[in-house]
């Protein structure tokens, strides 16, 4: 991968920076900030433009407008929060491009911040627009992107306006760090390498399981979609959840596992419930002997043991997905388990890599995230590089 000059070497003092940020935080119907942690990610970038003397112009997208400004996408709750988290005031107007606009840009002087409205209003941002691009791009002198969790979006404010700054374009501190982790990753991990993955449907991972199978040693599958691999090798799943349409799927990524020398971990047992609830009764039974009208909702003993033991001798751990129900606190052991171990093997030295949605949830609520050595921020962006696609947000960048 080419080296990127990060901005921790570089001096902004005087310079217009225009800053994508990733301020798509959840929020109440009255606008109140239900979880700030994005805008809290985006502070140390802008504390060091804050520190050189840089006038900054920050863009950001929020929720999924259709069709033009809408009071309820408005950024202007996130522009209070974020003056609040900053203790500095953030210039804000309820309009996107335009005379007031251009003239705020025009005027800013350096140390002060401008946030624009949502770049969603314009439709040509998800479009990945030029012109829009353009406009954004002549409101400052130099890009740095900072929203890895839309860097998988070839959109006018993450991708396009890159191109406006052939050699004044950087990453944030925040995407420069995942940018970092991913690479080490996927390009260069050391061996044993093994992944983790779970979750409910297999459909939504097998991009993932065949990029990941020529890469790793060790390859554990648990949570529900270990049944359909199951059912595929003859065994008897109950209710169990299952896409009977993906099991010639199944069998052929576990050919391509035999042929690249992967070892495949599947849960030996399960607890498995007569009724999708926490009260449920349960047993515990070998994962491909579930009796009828019974569904596994957990991996077993036996499996969190063998687990265990697989990721305390891994150099390269990847954790993807729950290995069971684990918003239900009787079926969250097994998830719970694997964080567990991979803390441990962390801190004897592995390098451990969590991303992808549920499995972030579960390392939060296990509160382990400081124990694993990369916690990704981007969802979707993280799910995508899985896959080995390129995101648009990096190469932007890059290239
Ligand atoms: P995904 O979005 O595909 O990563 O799946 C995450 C969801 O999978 C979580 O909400 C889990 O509750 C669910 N899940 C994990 N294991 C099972 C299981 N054995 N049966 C049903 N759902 C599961």
């Amino acid at each position: 991968m080419k080296e990127i000059k990060s901005i921790r070497d570089i001096n902004f003092k005087g310079r217009k920076v225009l800053l994508r940020a990733d301020f798509n935080v959840p929020e109440t119907e009255s606008g109140e900030i239900t979880d700030d942690t994005r805008i809290r990610e985006s502070l140390p970038t802008i504390e060091k433009l804050l520190a050189d003397g840089a006038a900054i112009i920050i863009m950001s997208h929020f929720g999924r407008p259709k069709n033009g400004f809408e009071e309820k996408y408005s950024l202007a709750p996130v522009a209070k929060h974020l003056a609040g988290l900053l203790n500095h005031e953030v210039i804000f107007t309820q309009e996107l491009l335009g005379e007031k606009v251009t003239d705020i840009a025009n005027n800013l002087k350096c140390g002060e911040i401008f946030l624009l409205e949502n770049v969603r209003f314009y439709p040509g941002e998800t479009k990945g627009d030029k012109e829009f691009a353009q406009e954004l791009a002549k409101l400052g002198d130099c890009y740095i992107n900072d929203a890895f969790g839309a860097a998988h979006r070839a959109h006018s404010s993450t991708a396009t306006i890159a191109q406006f700054f052939p050699n004044d374009k950087y990453f944030g501190f925040l995407m420069e760090d995942e940018v970092k982790h991913l690479s080490l990753l996927m390009q260069n991990p050391q061996h044993p390498f093994t992944a983790i993955i779970g979750g409910s449907k297999i459909s939504t991972k097998i991009d993932i399981l065949e990029n990941l199978i020529p890469k790793v040693d060790n390859m554990i599958i648990g949570g529900g979609m270990r049944y359909t691999f199951t059912k595929a090798m003859g065994g008897k799943i109950g209710k169990s959840l299952c896409e009977d349409d993906k099991l010639d799927e199944a069998r052929l990524l576990m050919q391509k596992m035999k042929e690249c020398n992967v070892n495949l971990y599947l849960p030996a047992d399960s607890v498995v419930a007569d009724d999708f609830s926490n009260d449920a009764n349960t047993q515990i039974v070998p994962s491909d002997q579930i009796p009828d009208g019974w569904e596994s909702l957990d991996c077993g003993p036996e499996a969190i043991k063998a687990f265990d033991e697989v990721i305390s001798k891994s150099k390269t751990i990847l954790w993807n997905g729950p290995m069971g129900v684990f918003e239900m606190p009787n079926f969250a052991k097994g998830t719970f388990a694997v964080g567990e171990s991979v803390a441990k093997a962390t801190a004897n030295g592995a390098f451990s890599a969590v991303g992808g949605g549920d499995s972030v949830a579960a390392v939060k609520q296990l509160g382990i995230g400081d124990k694993m050595t990369y916690v990704s921020t981007g969802g979707g962006a993280m799910l995508e590089y899985l896959e080995g696609k390129e995101l648009p947000g990096i190469v932007a960048i890059m290239e």
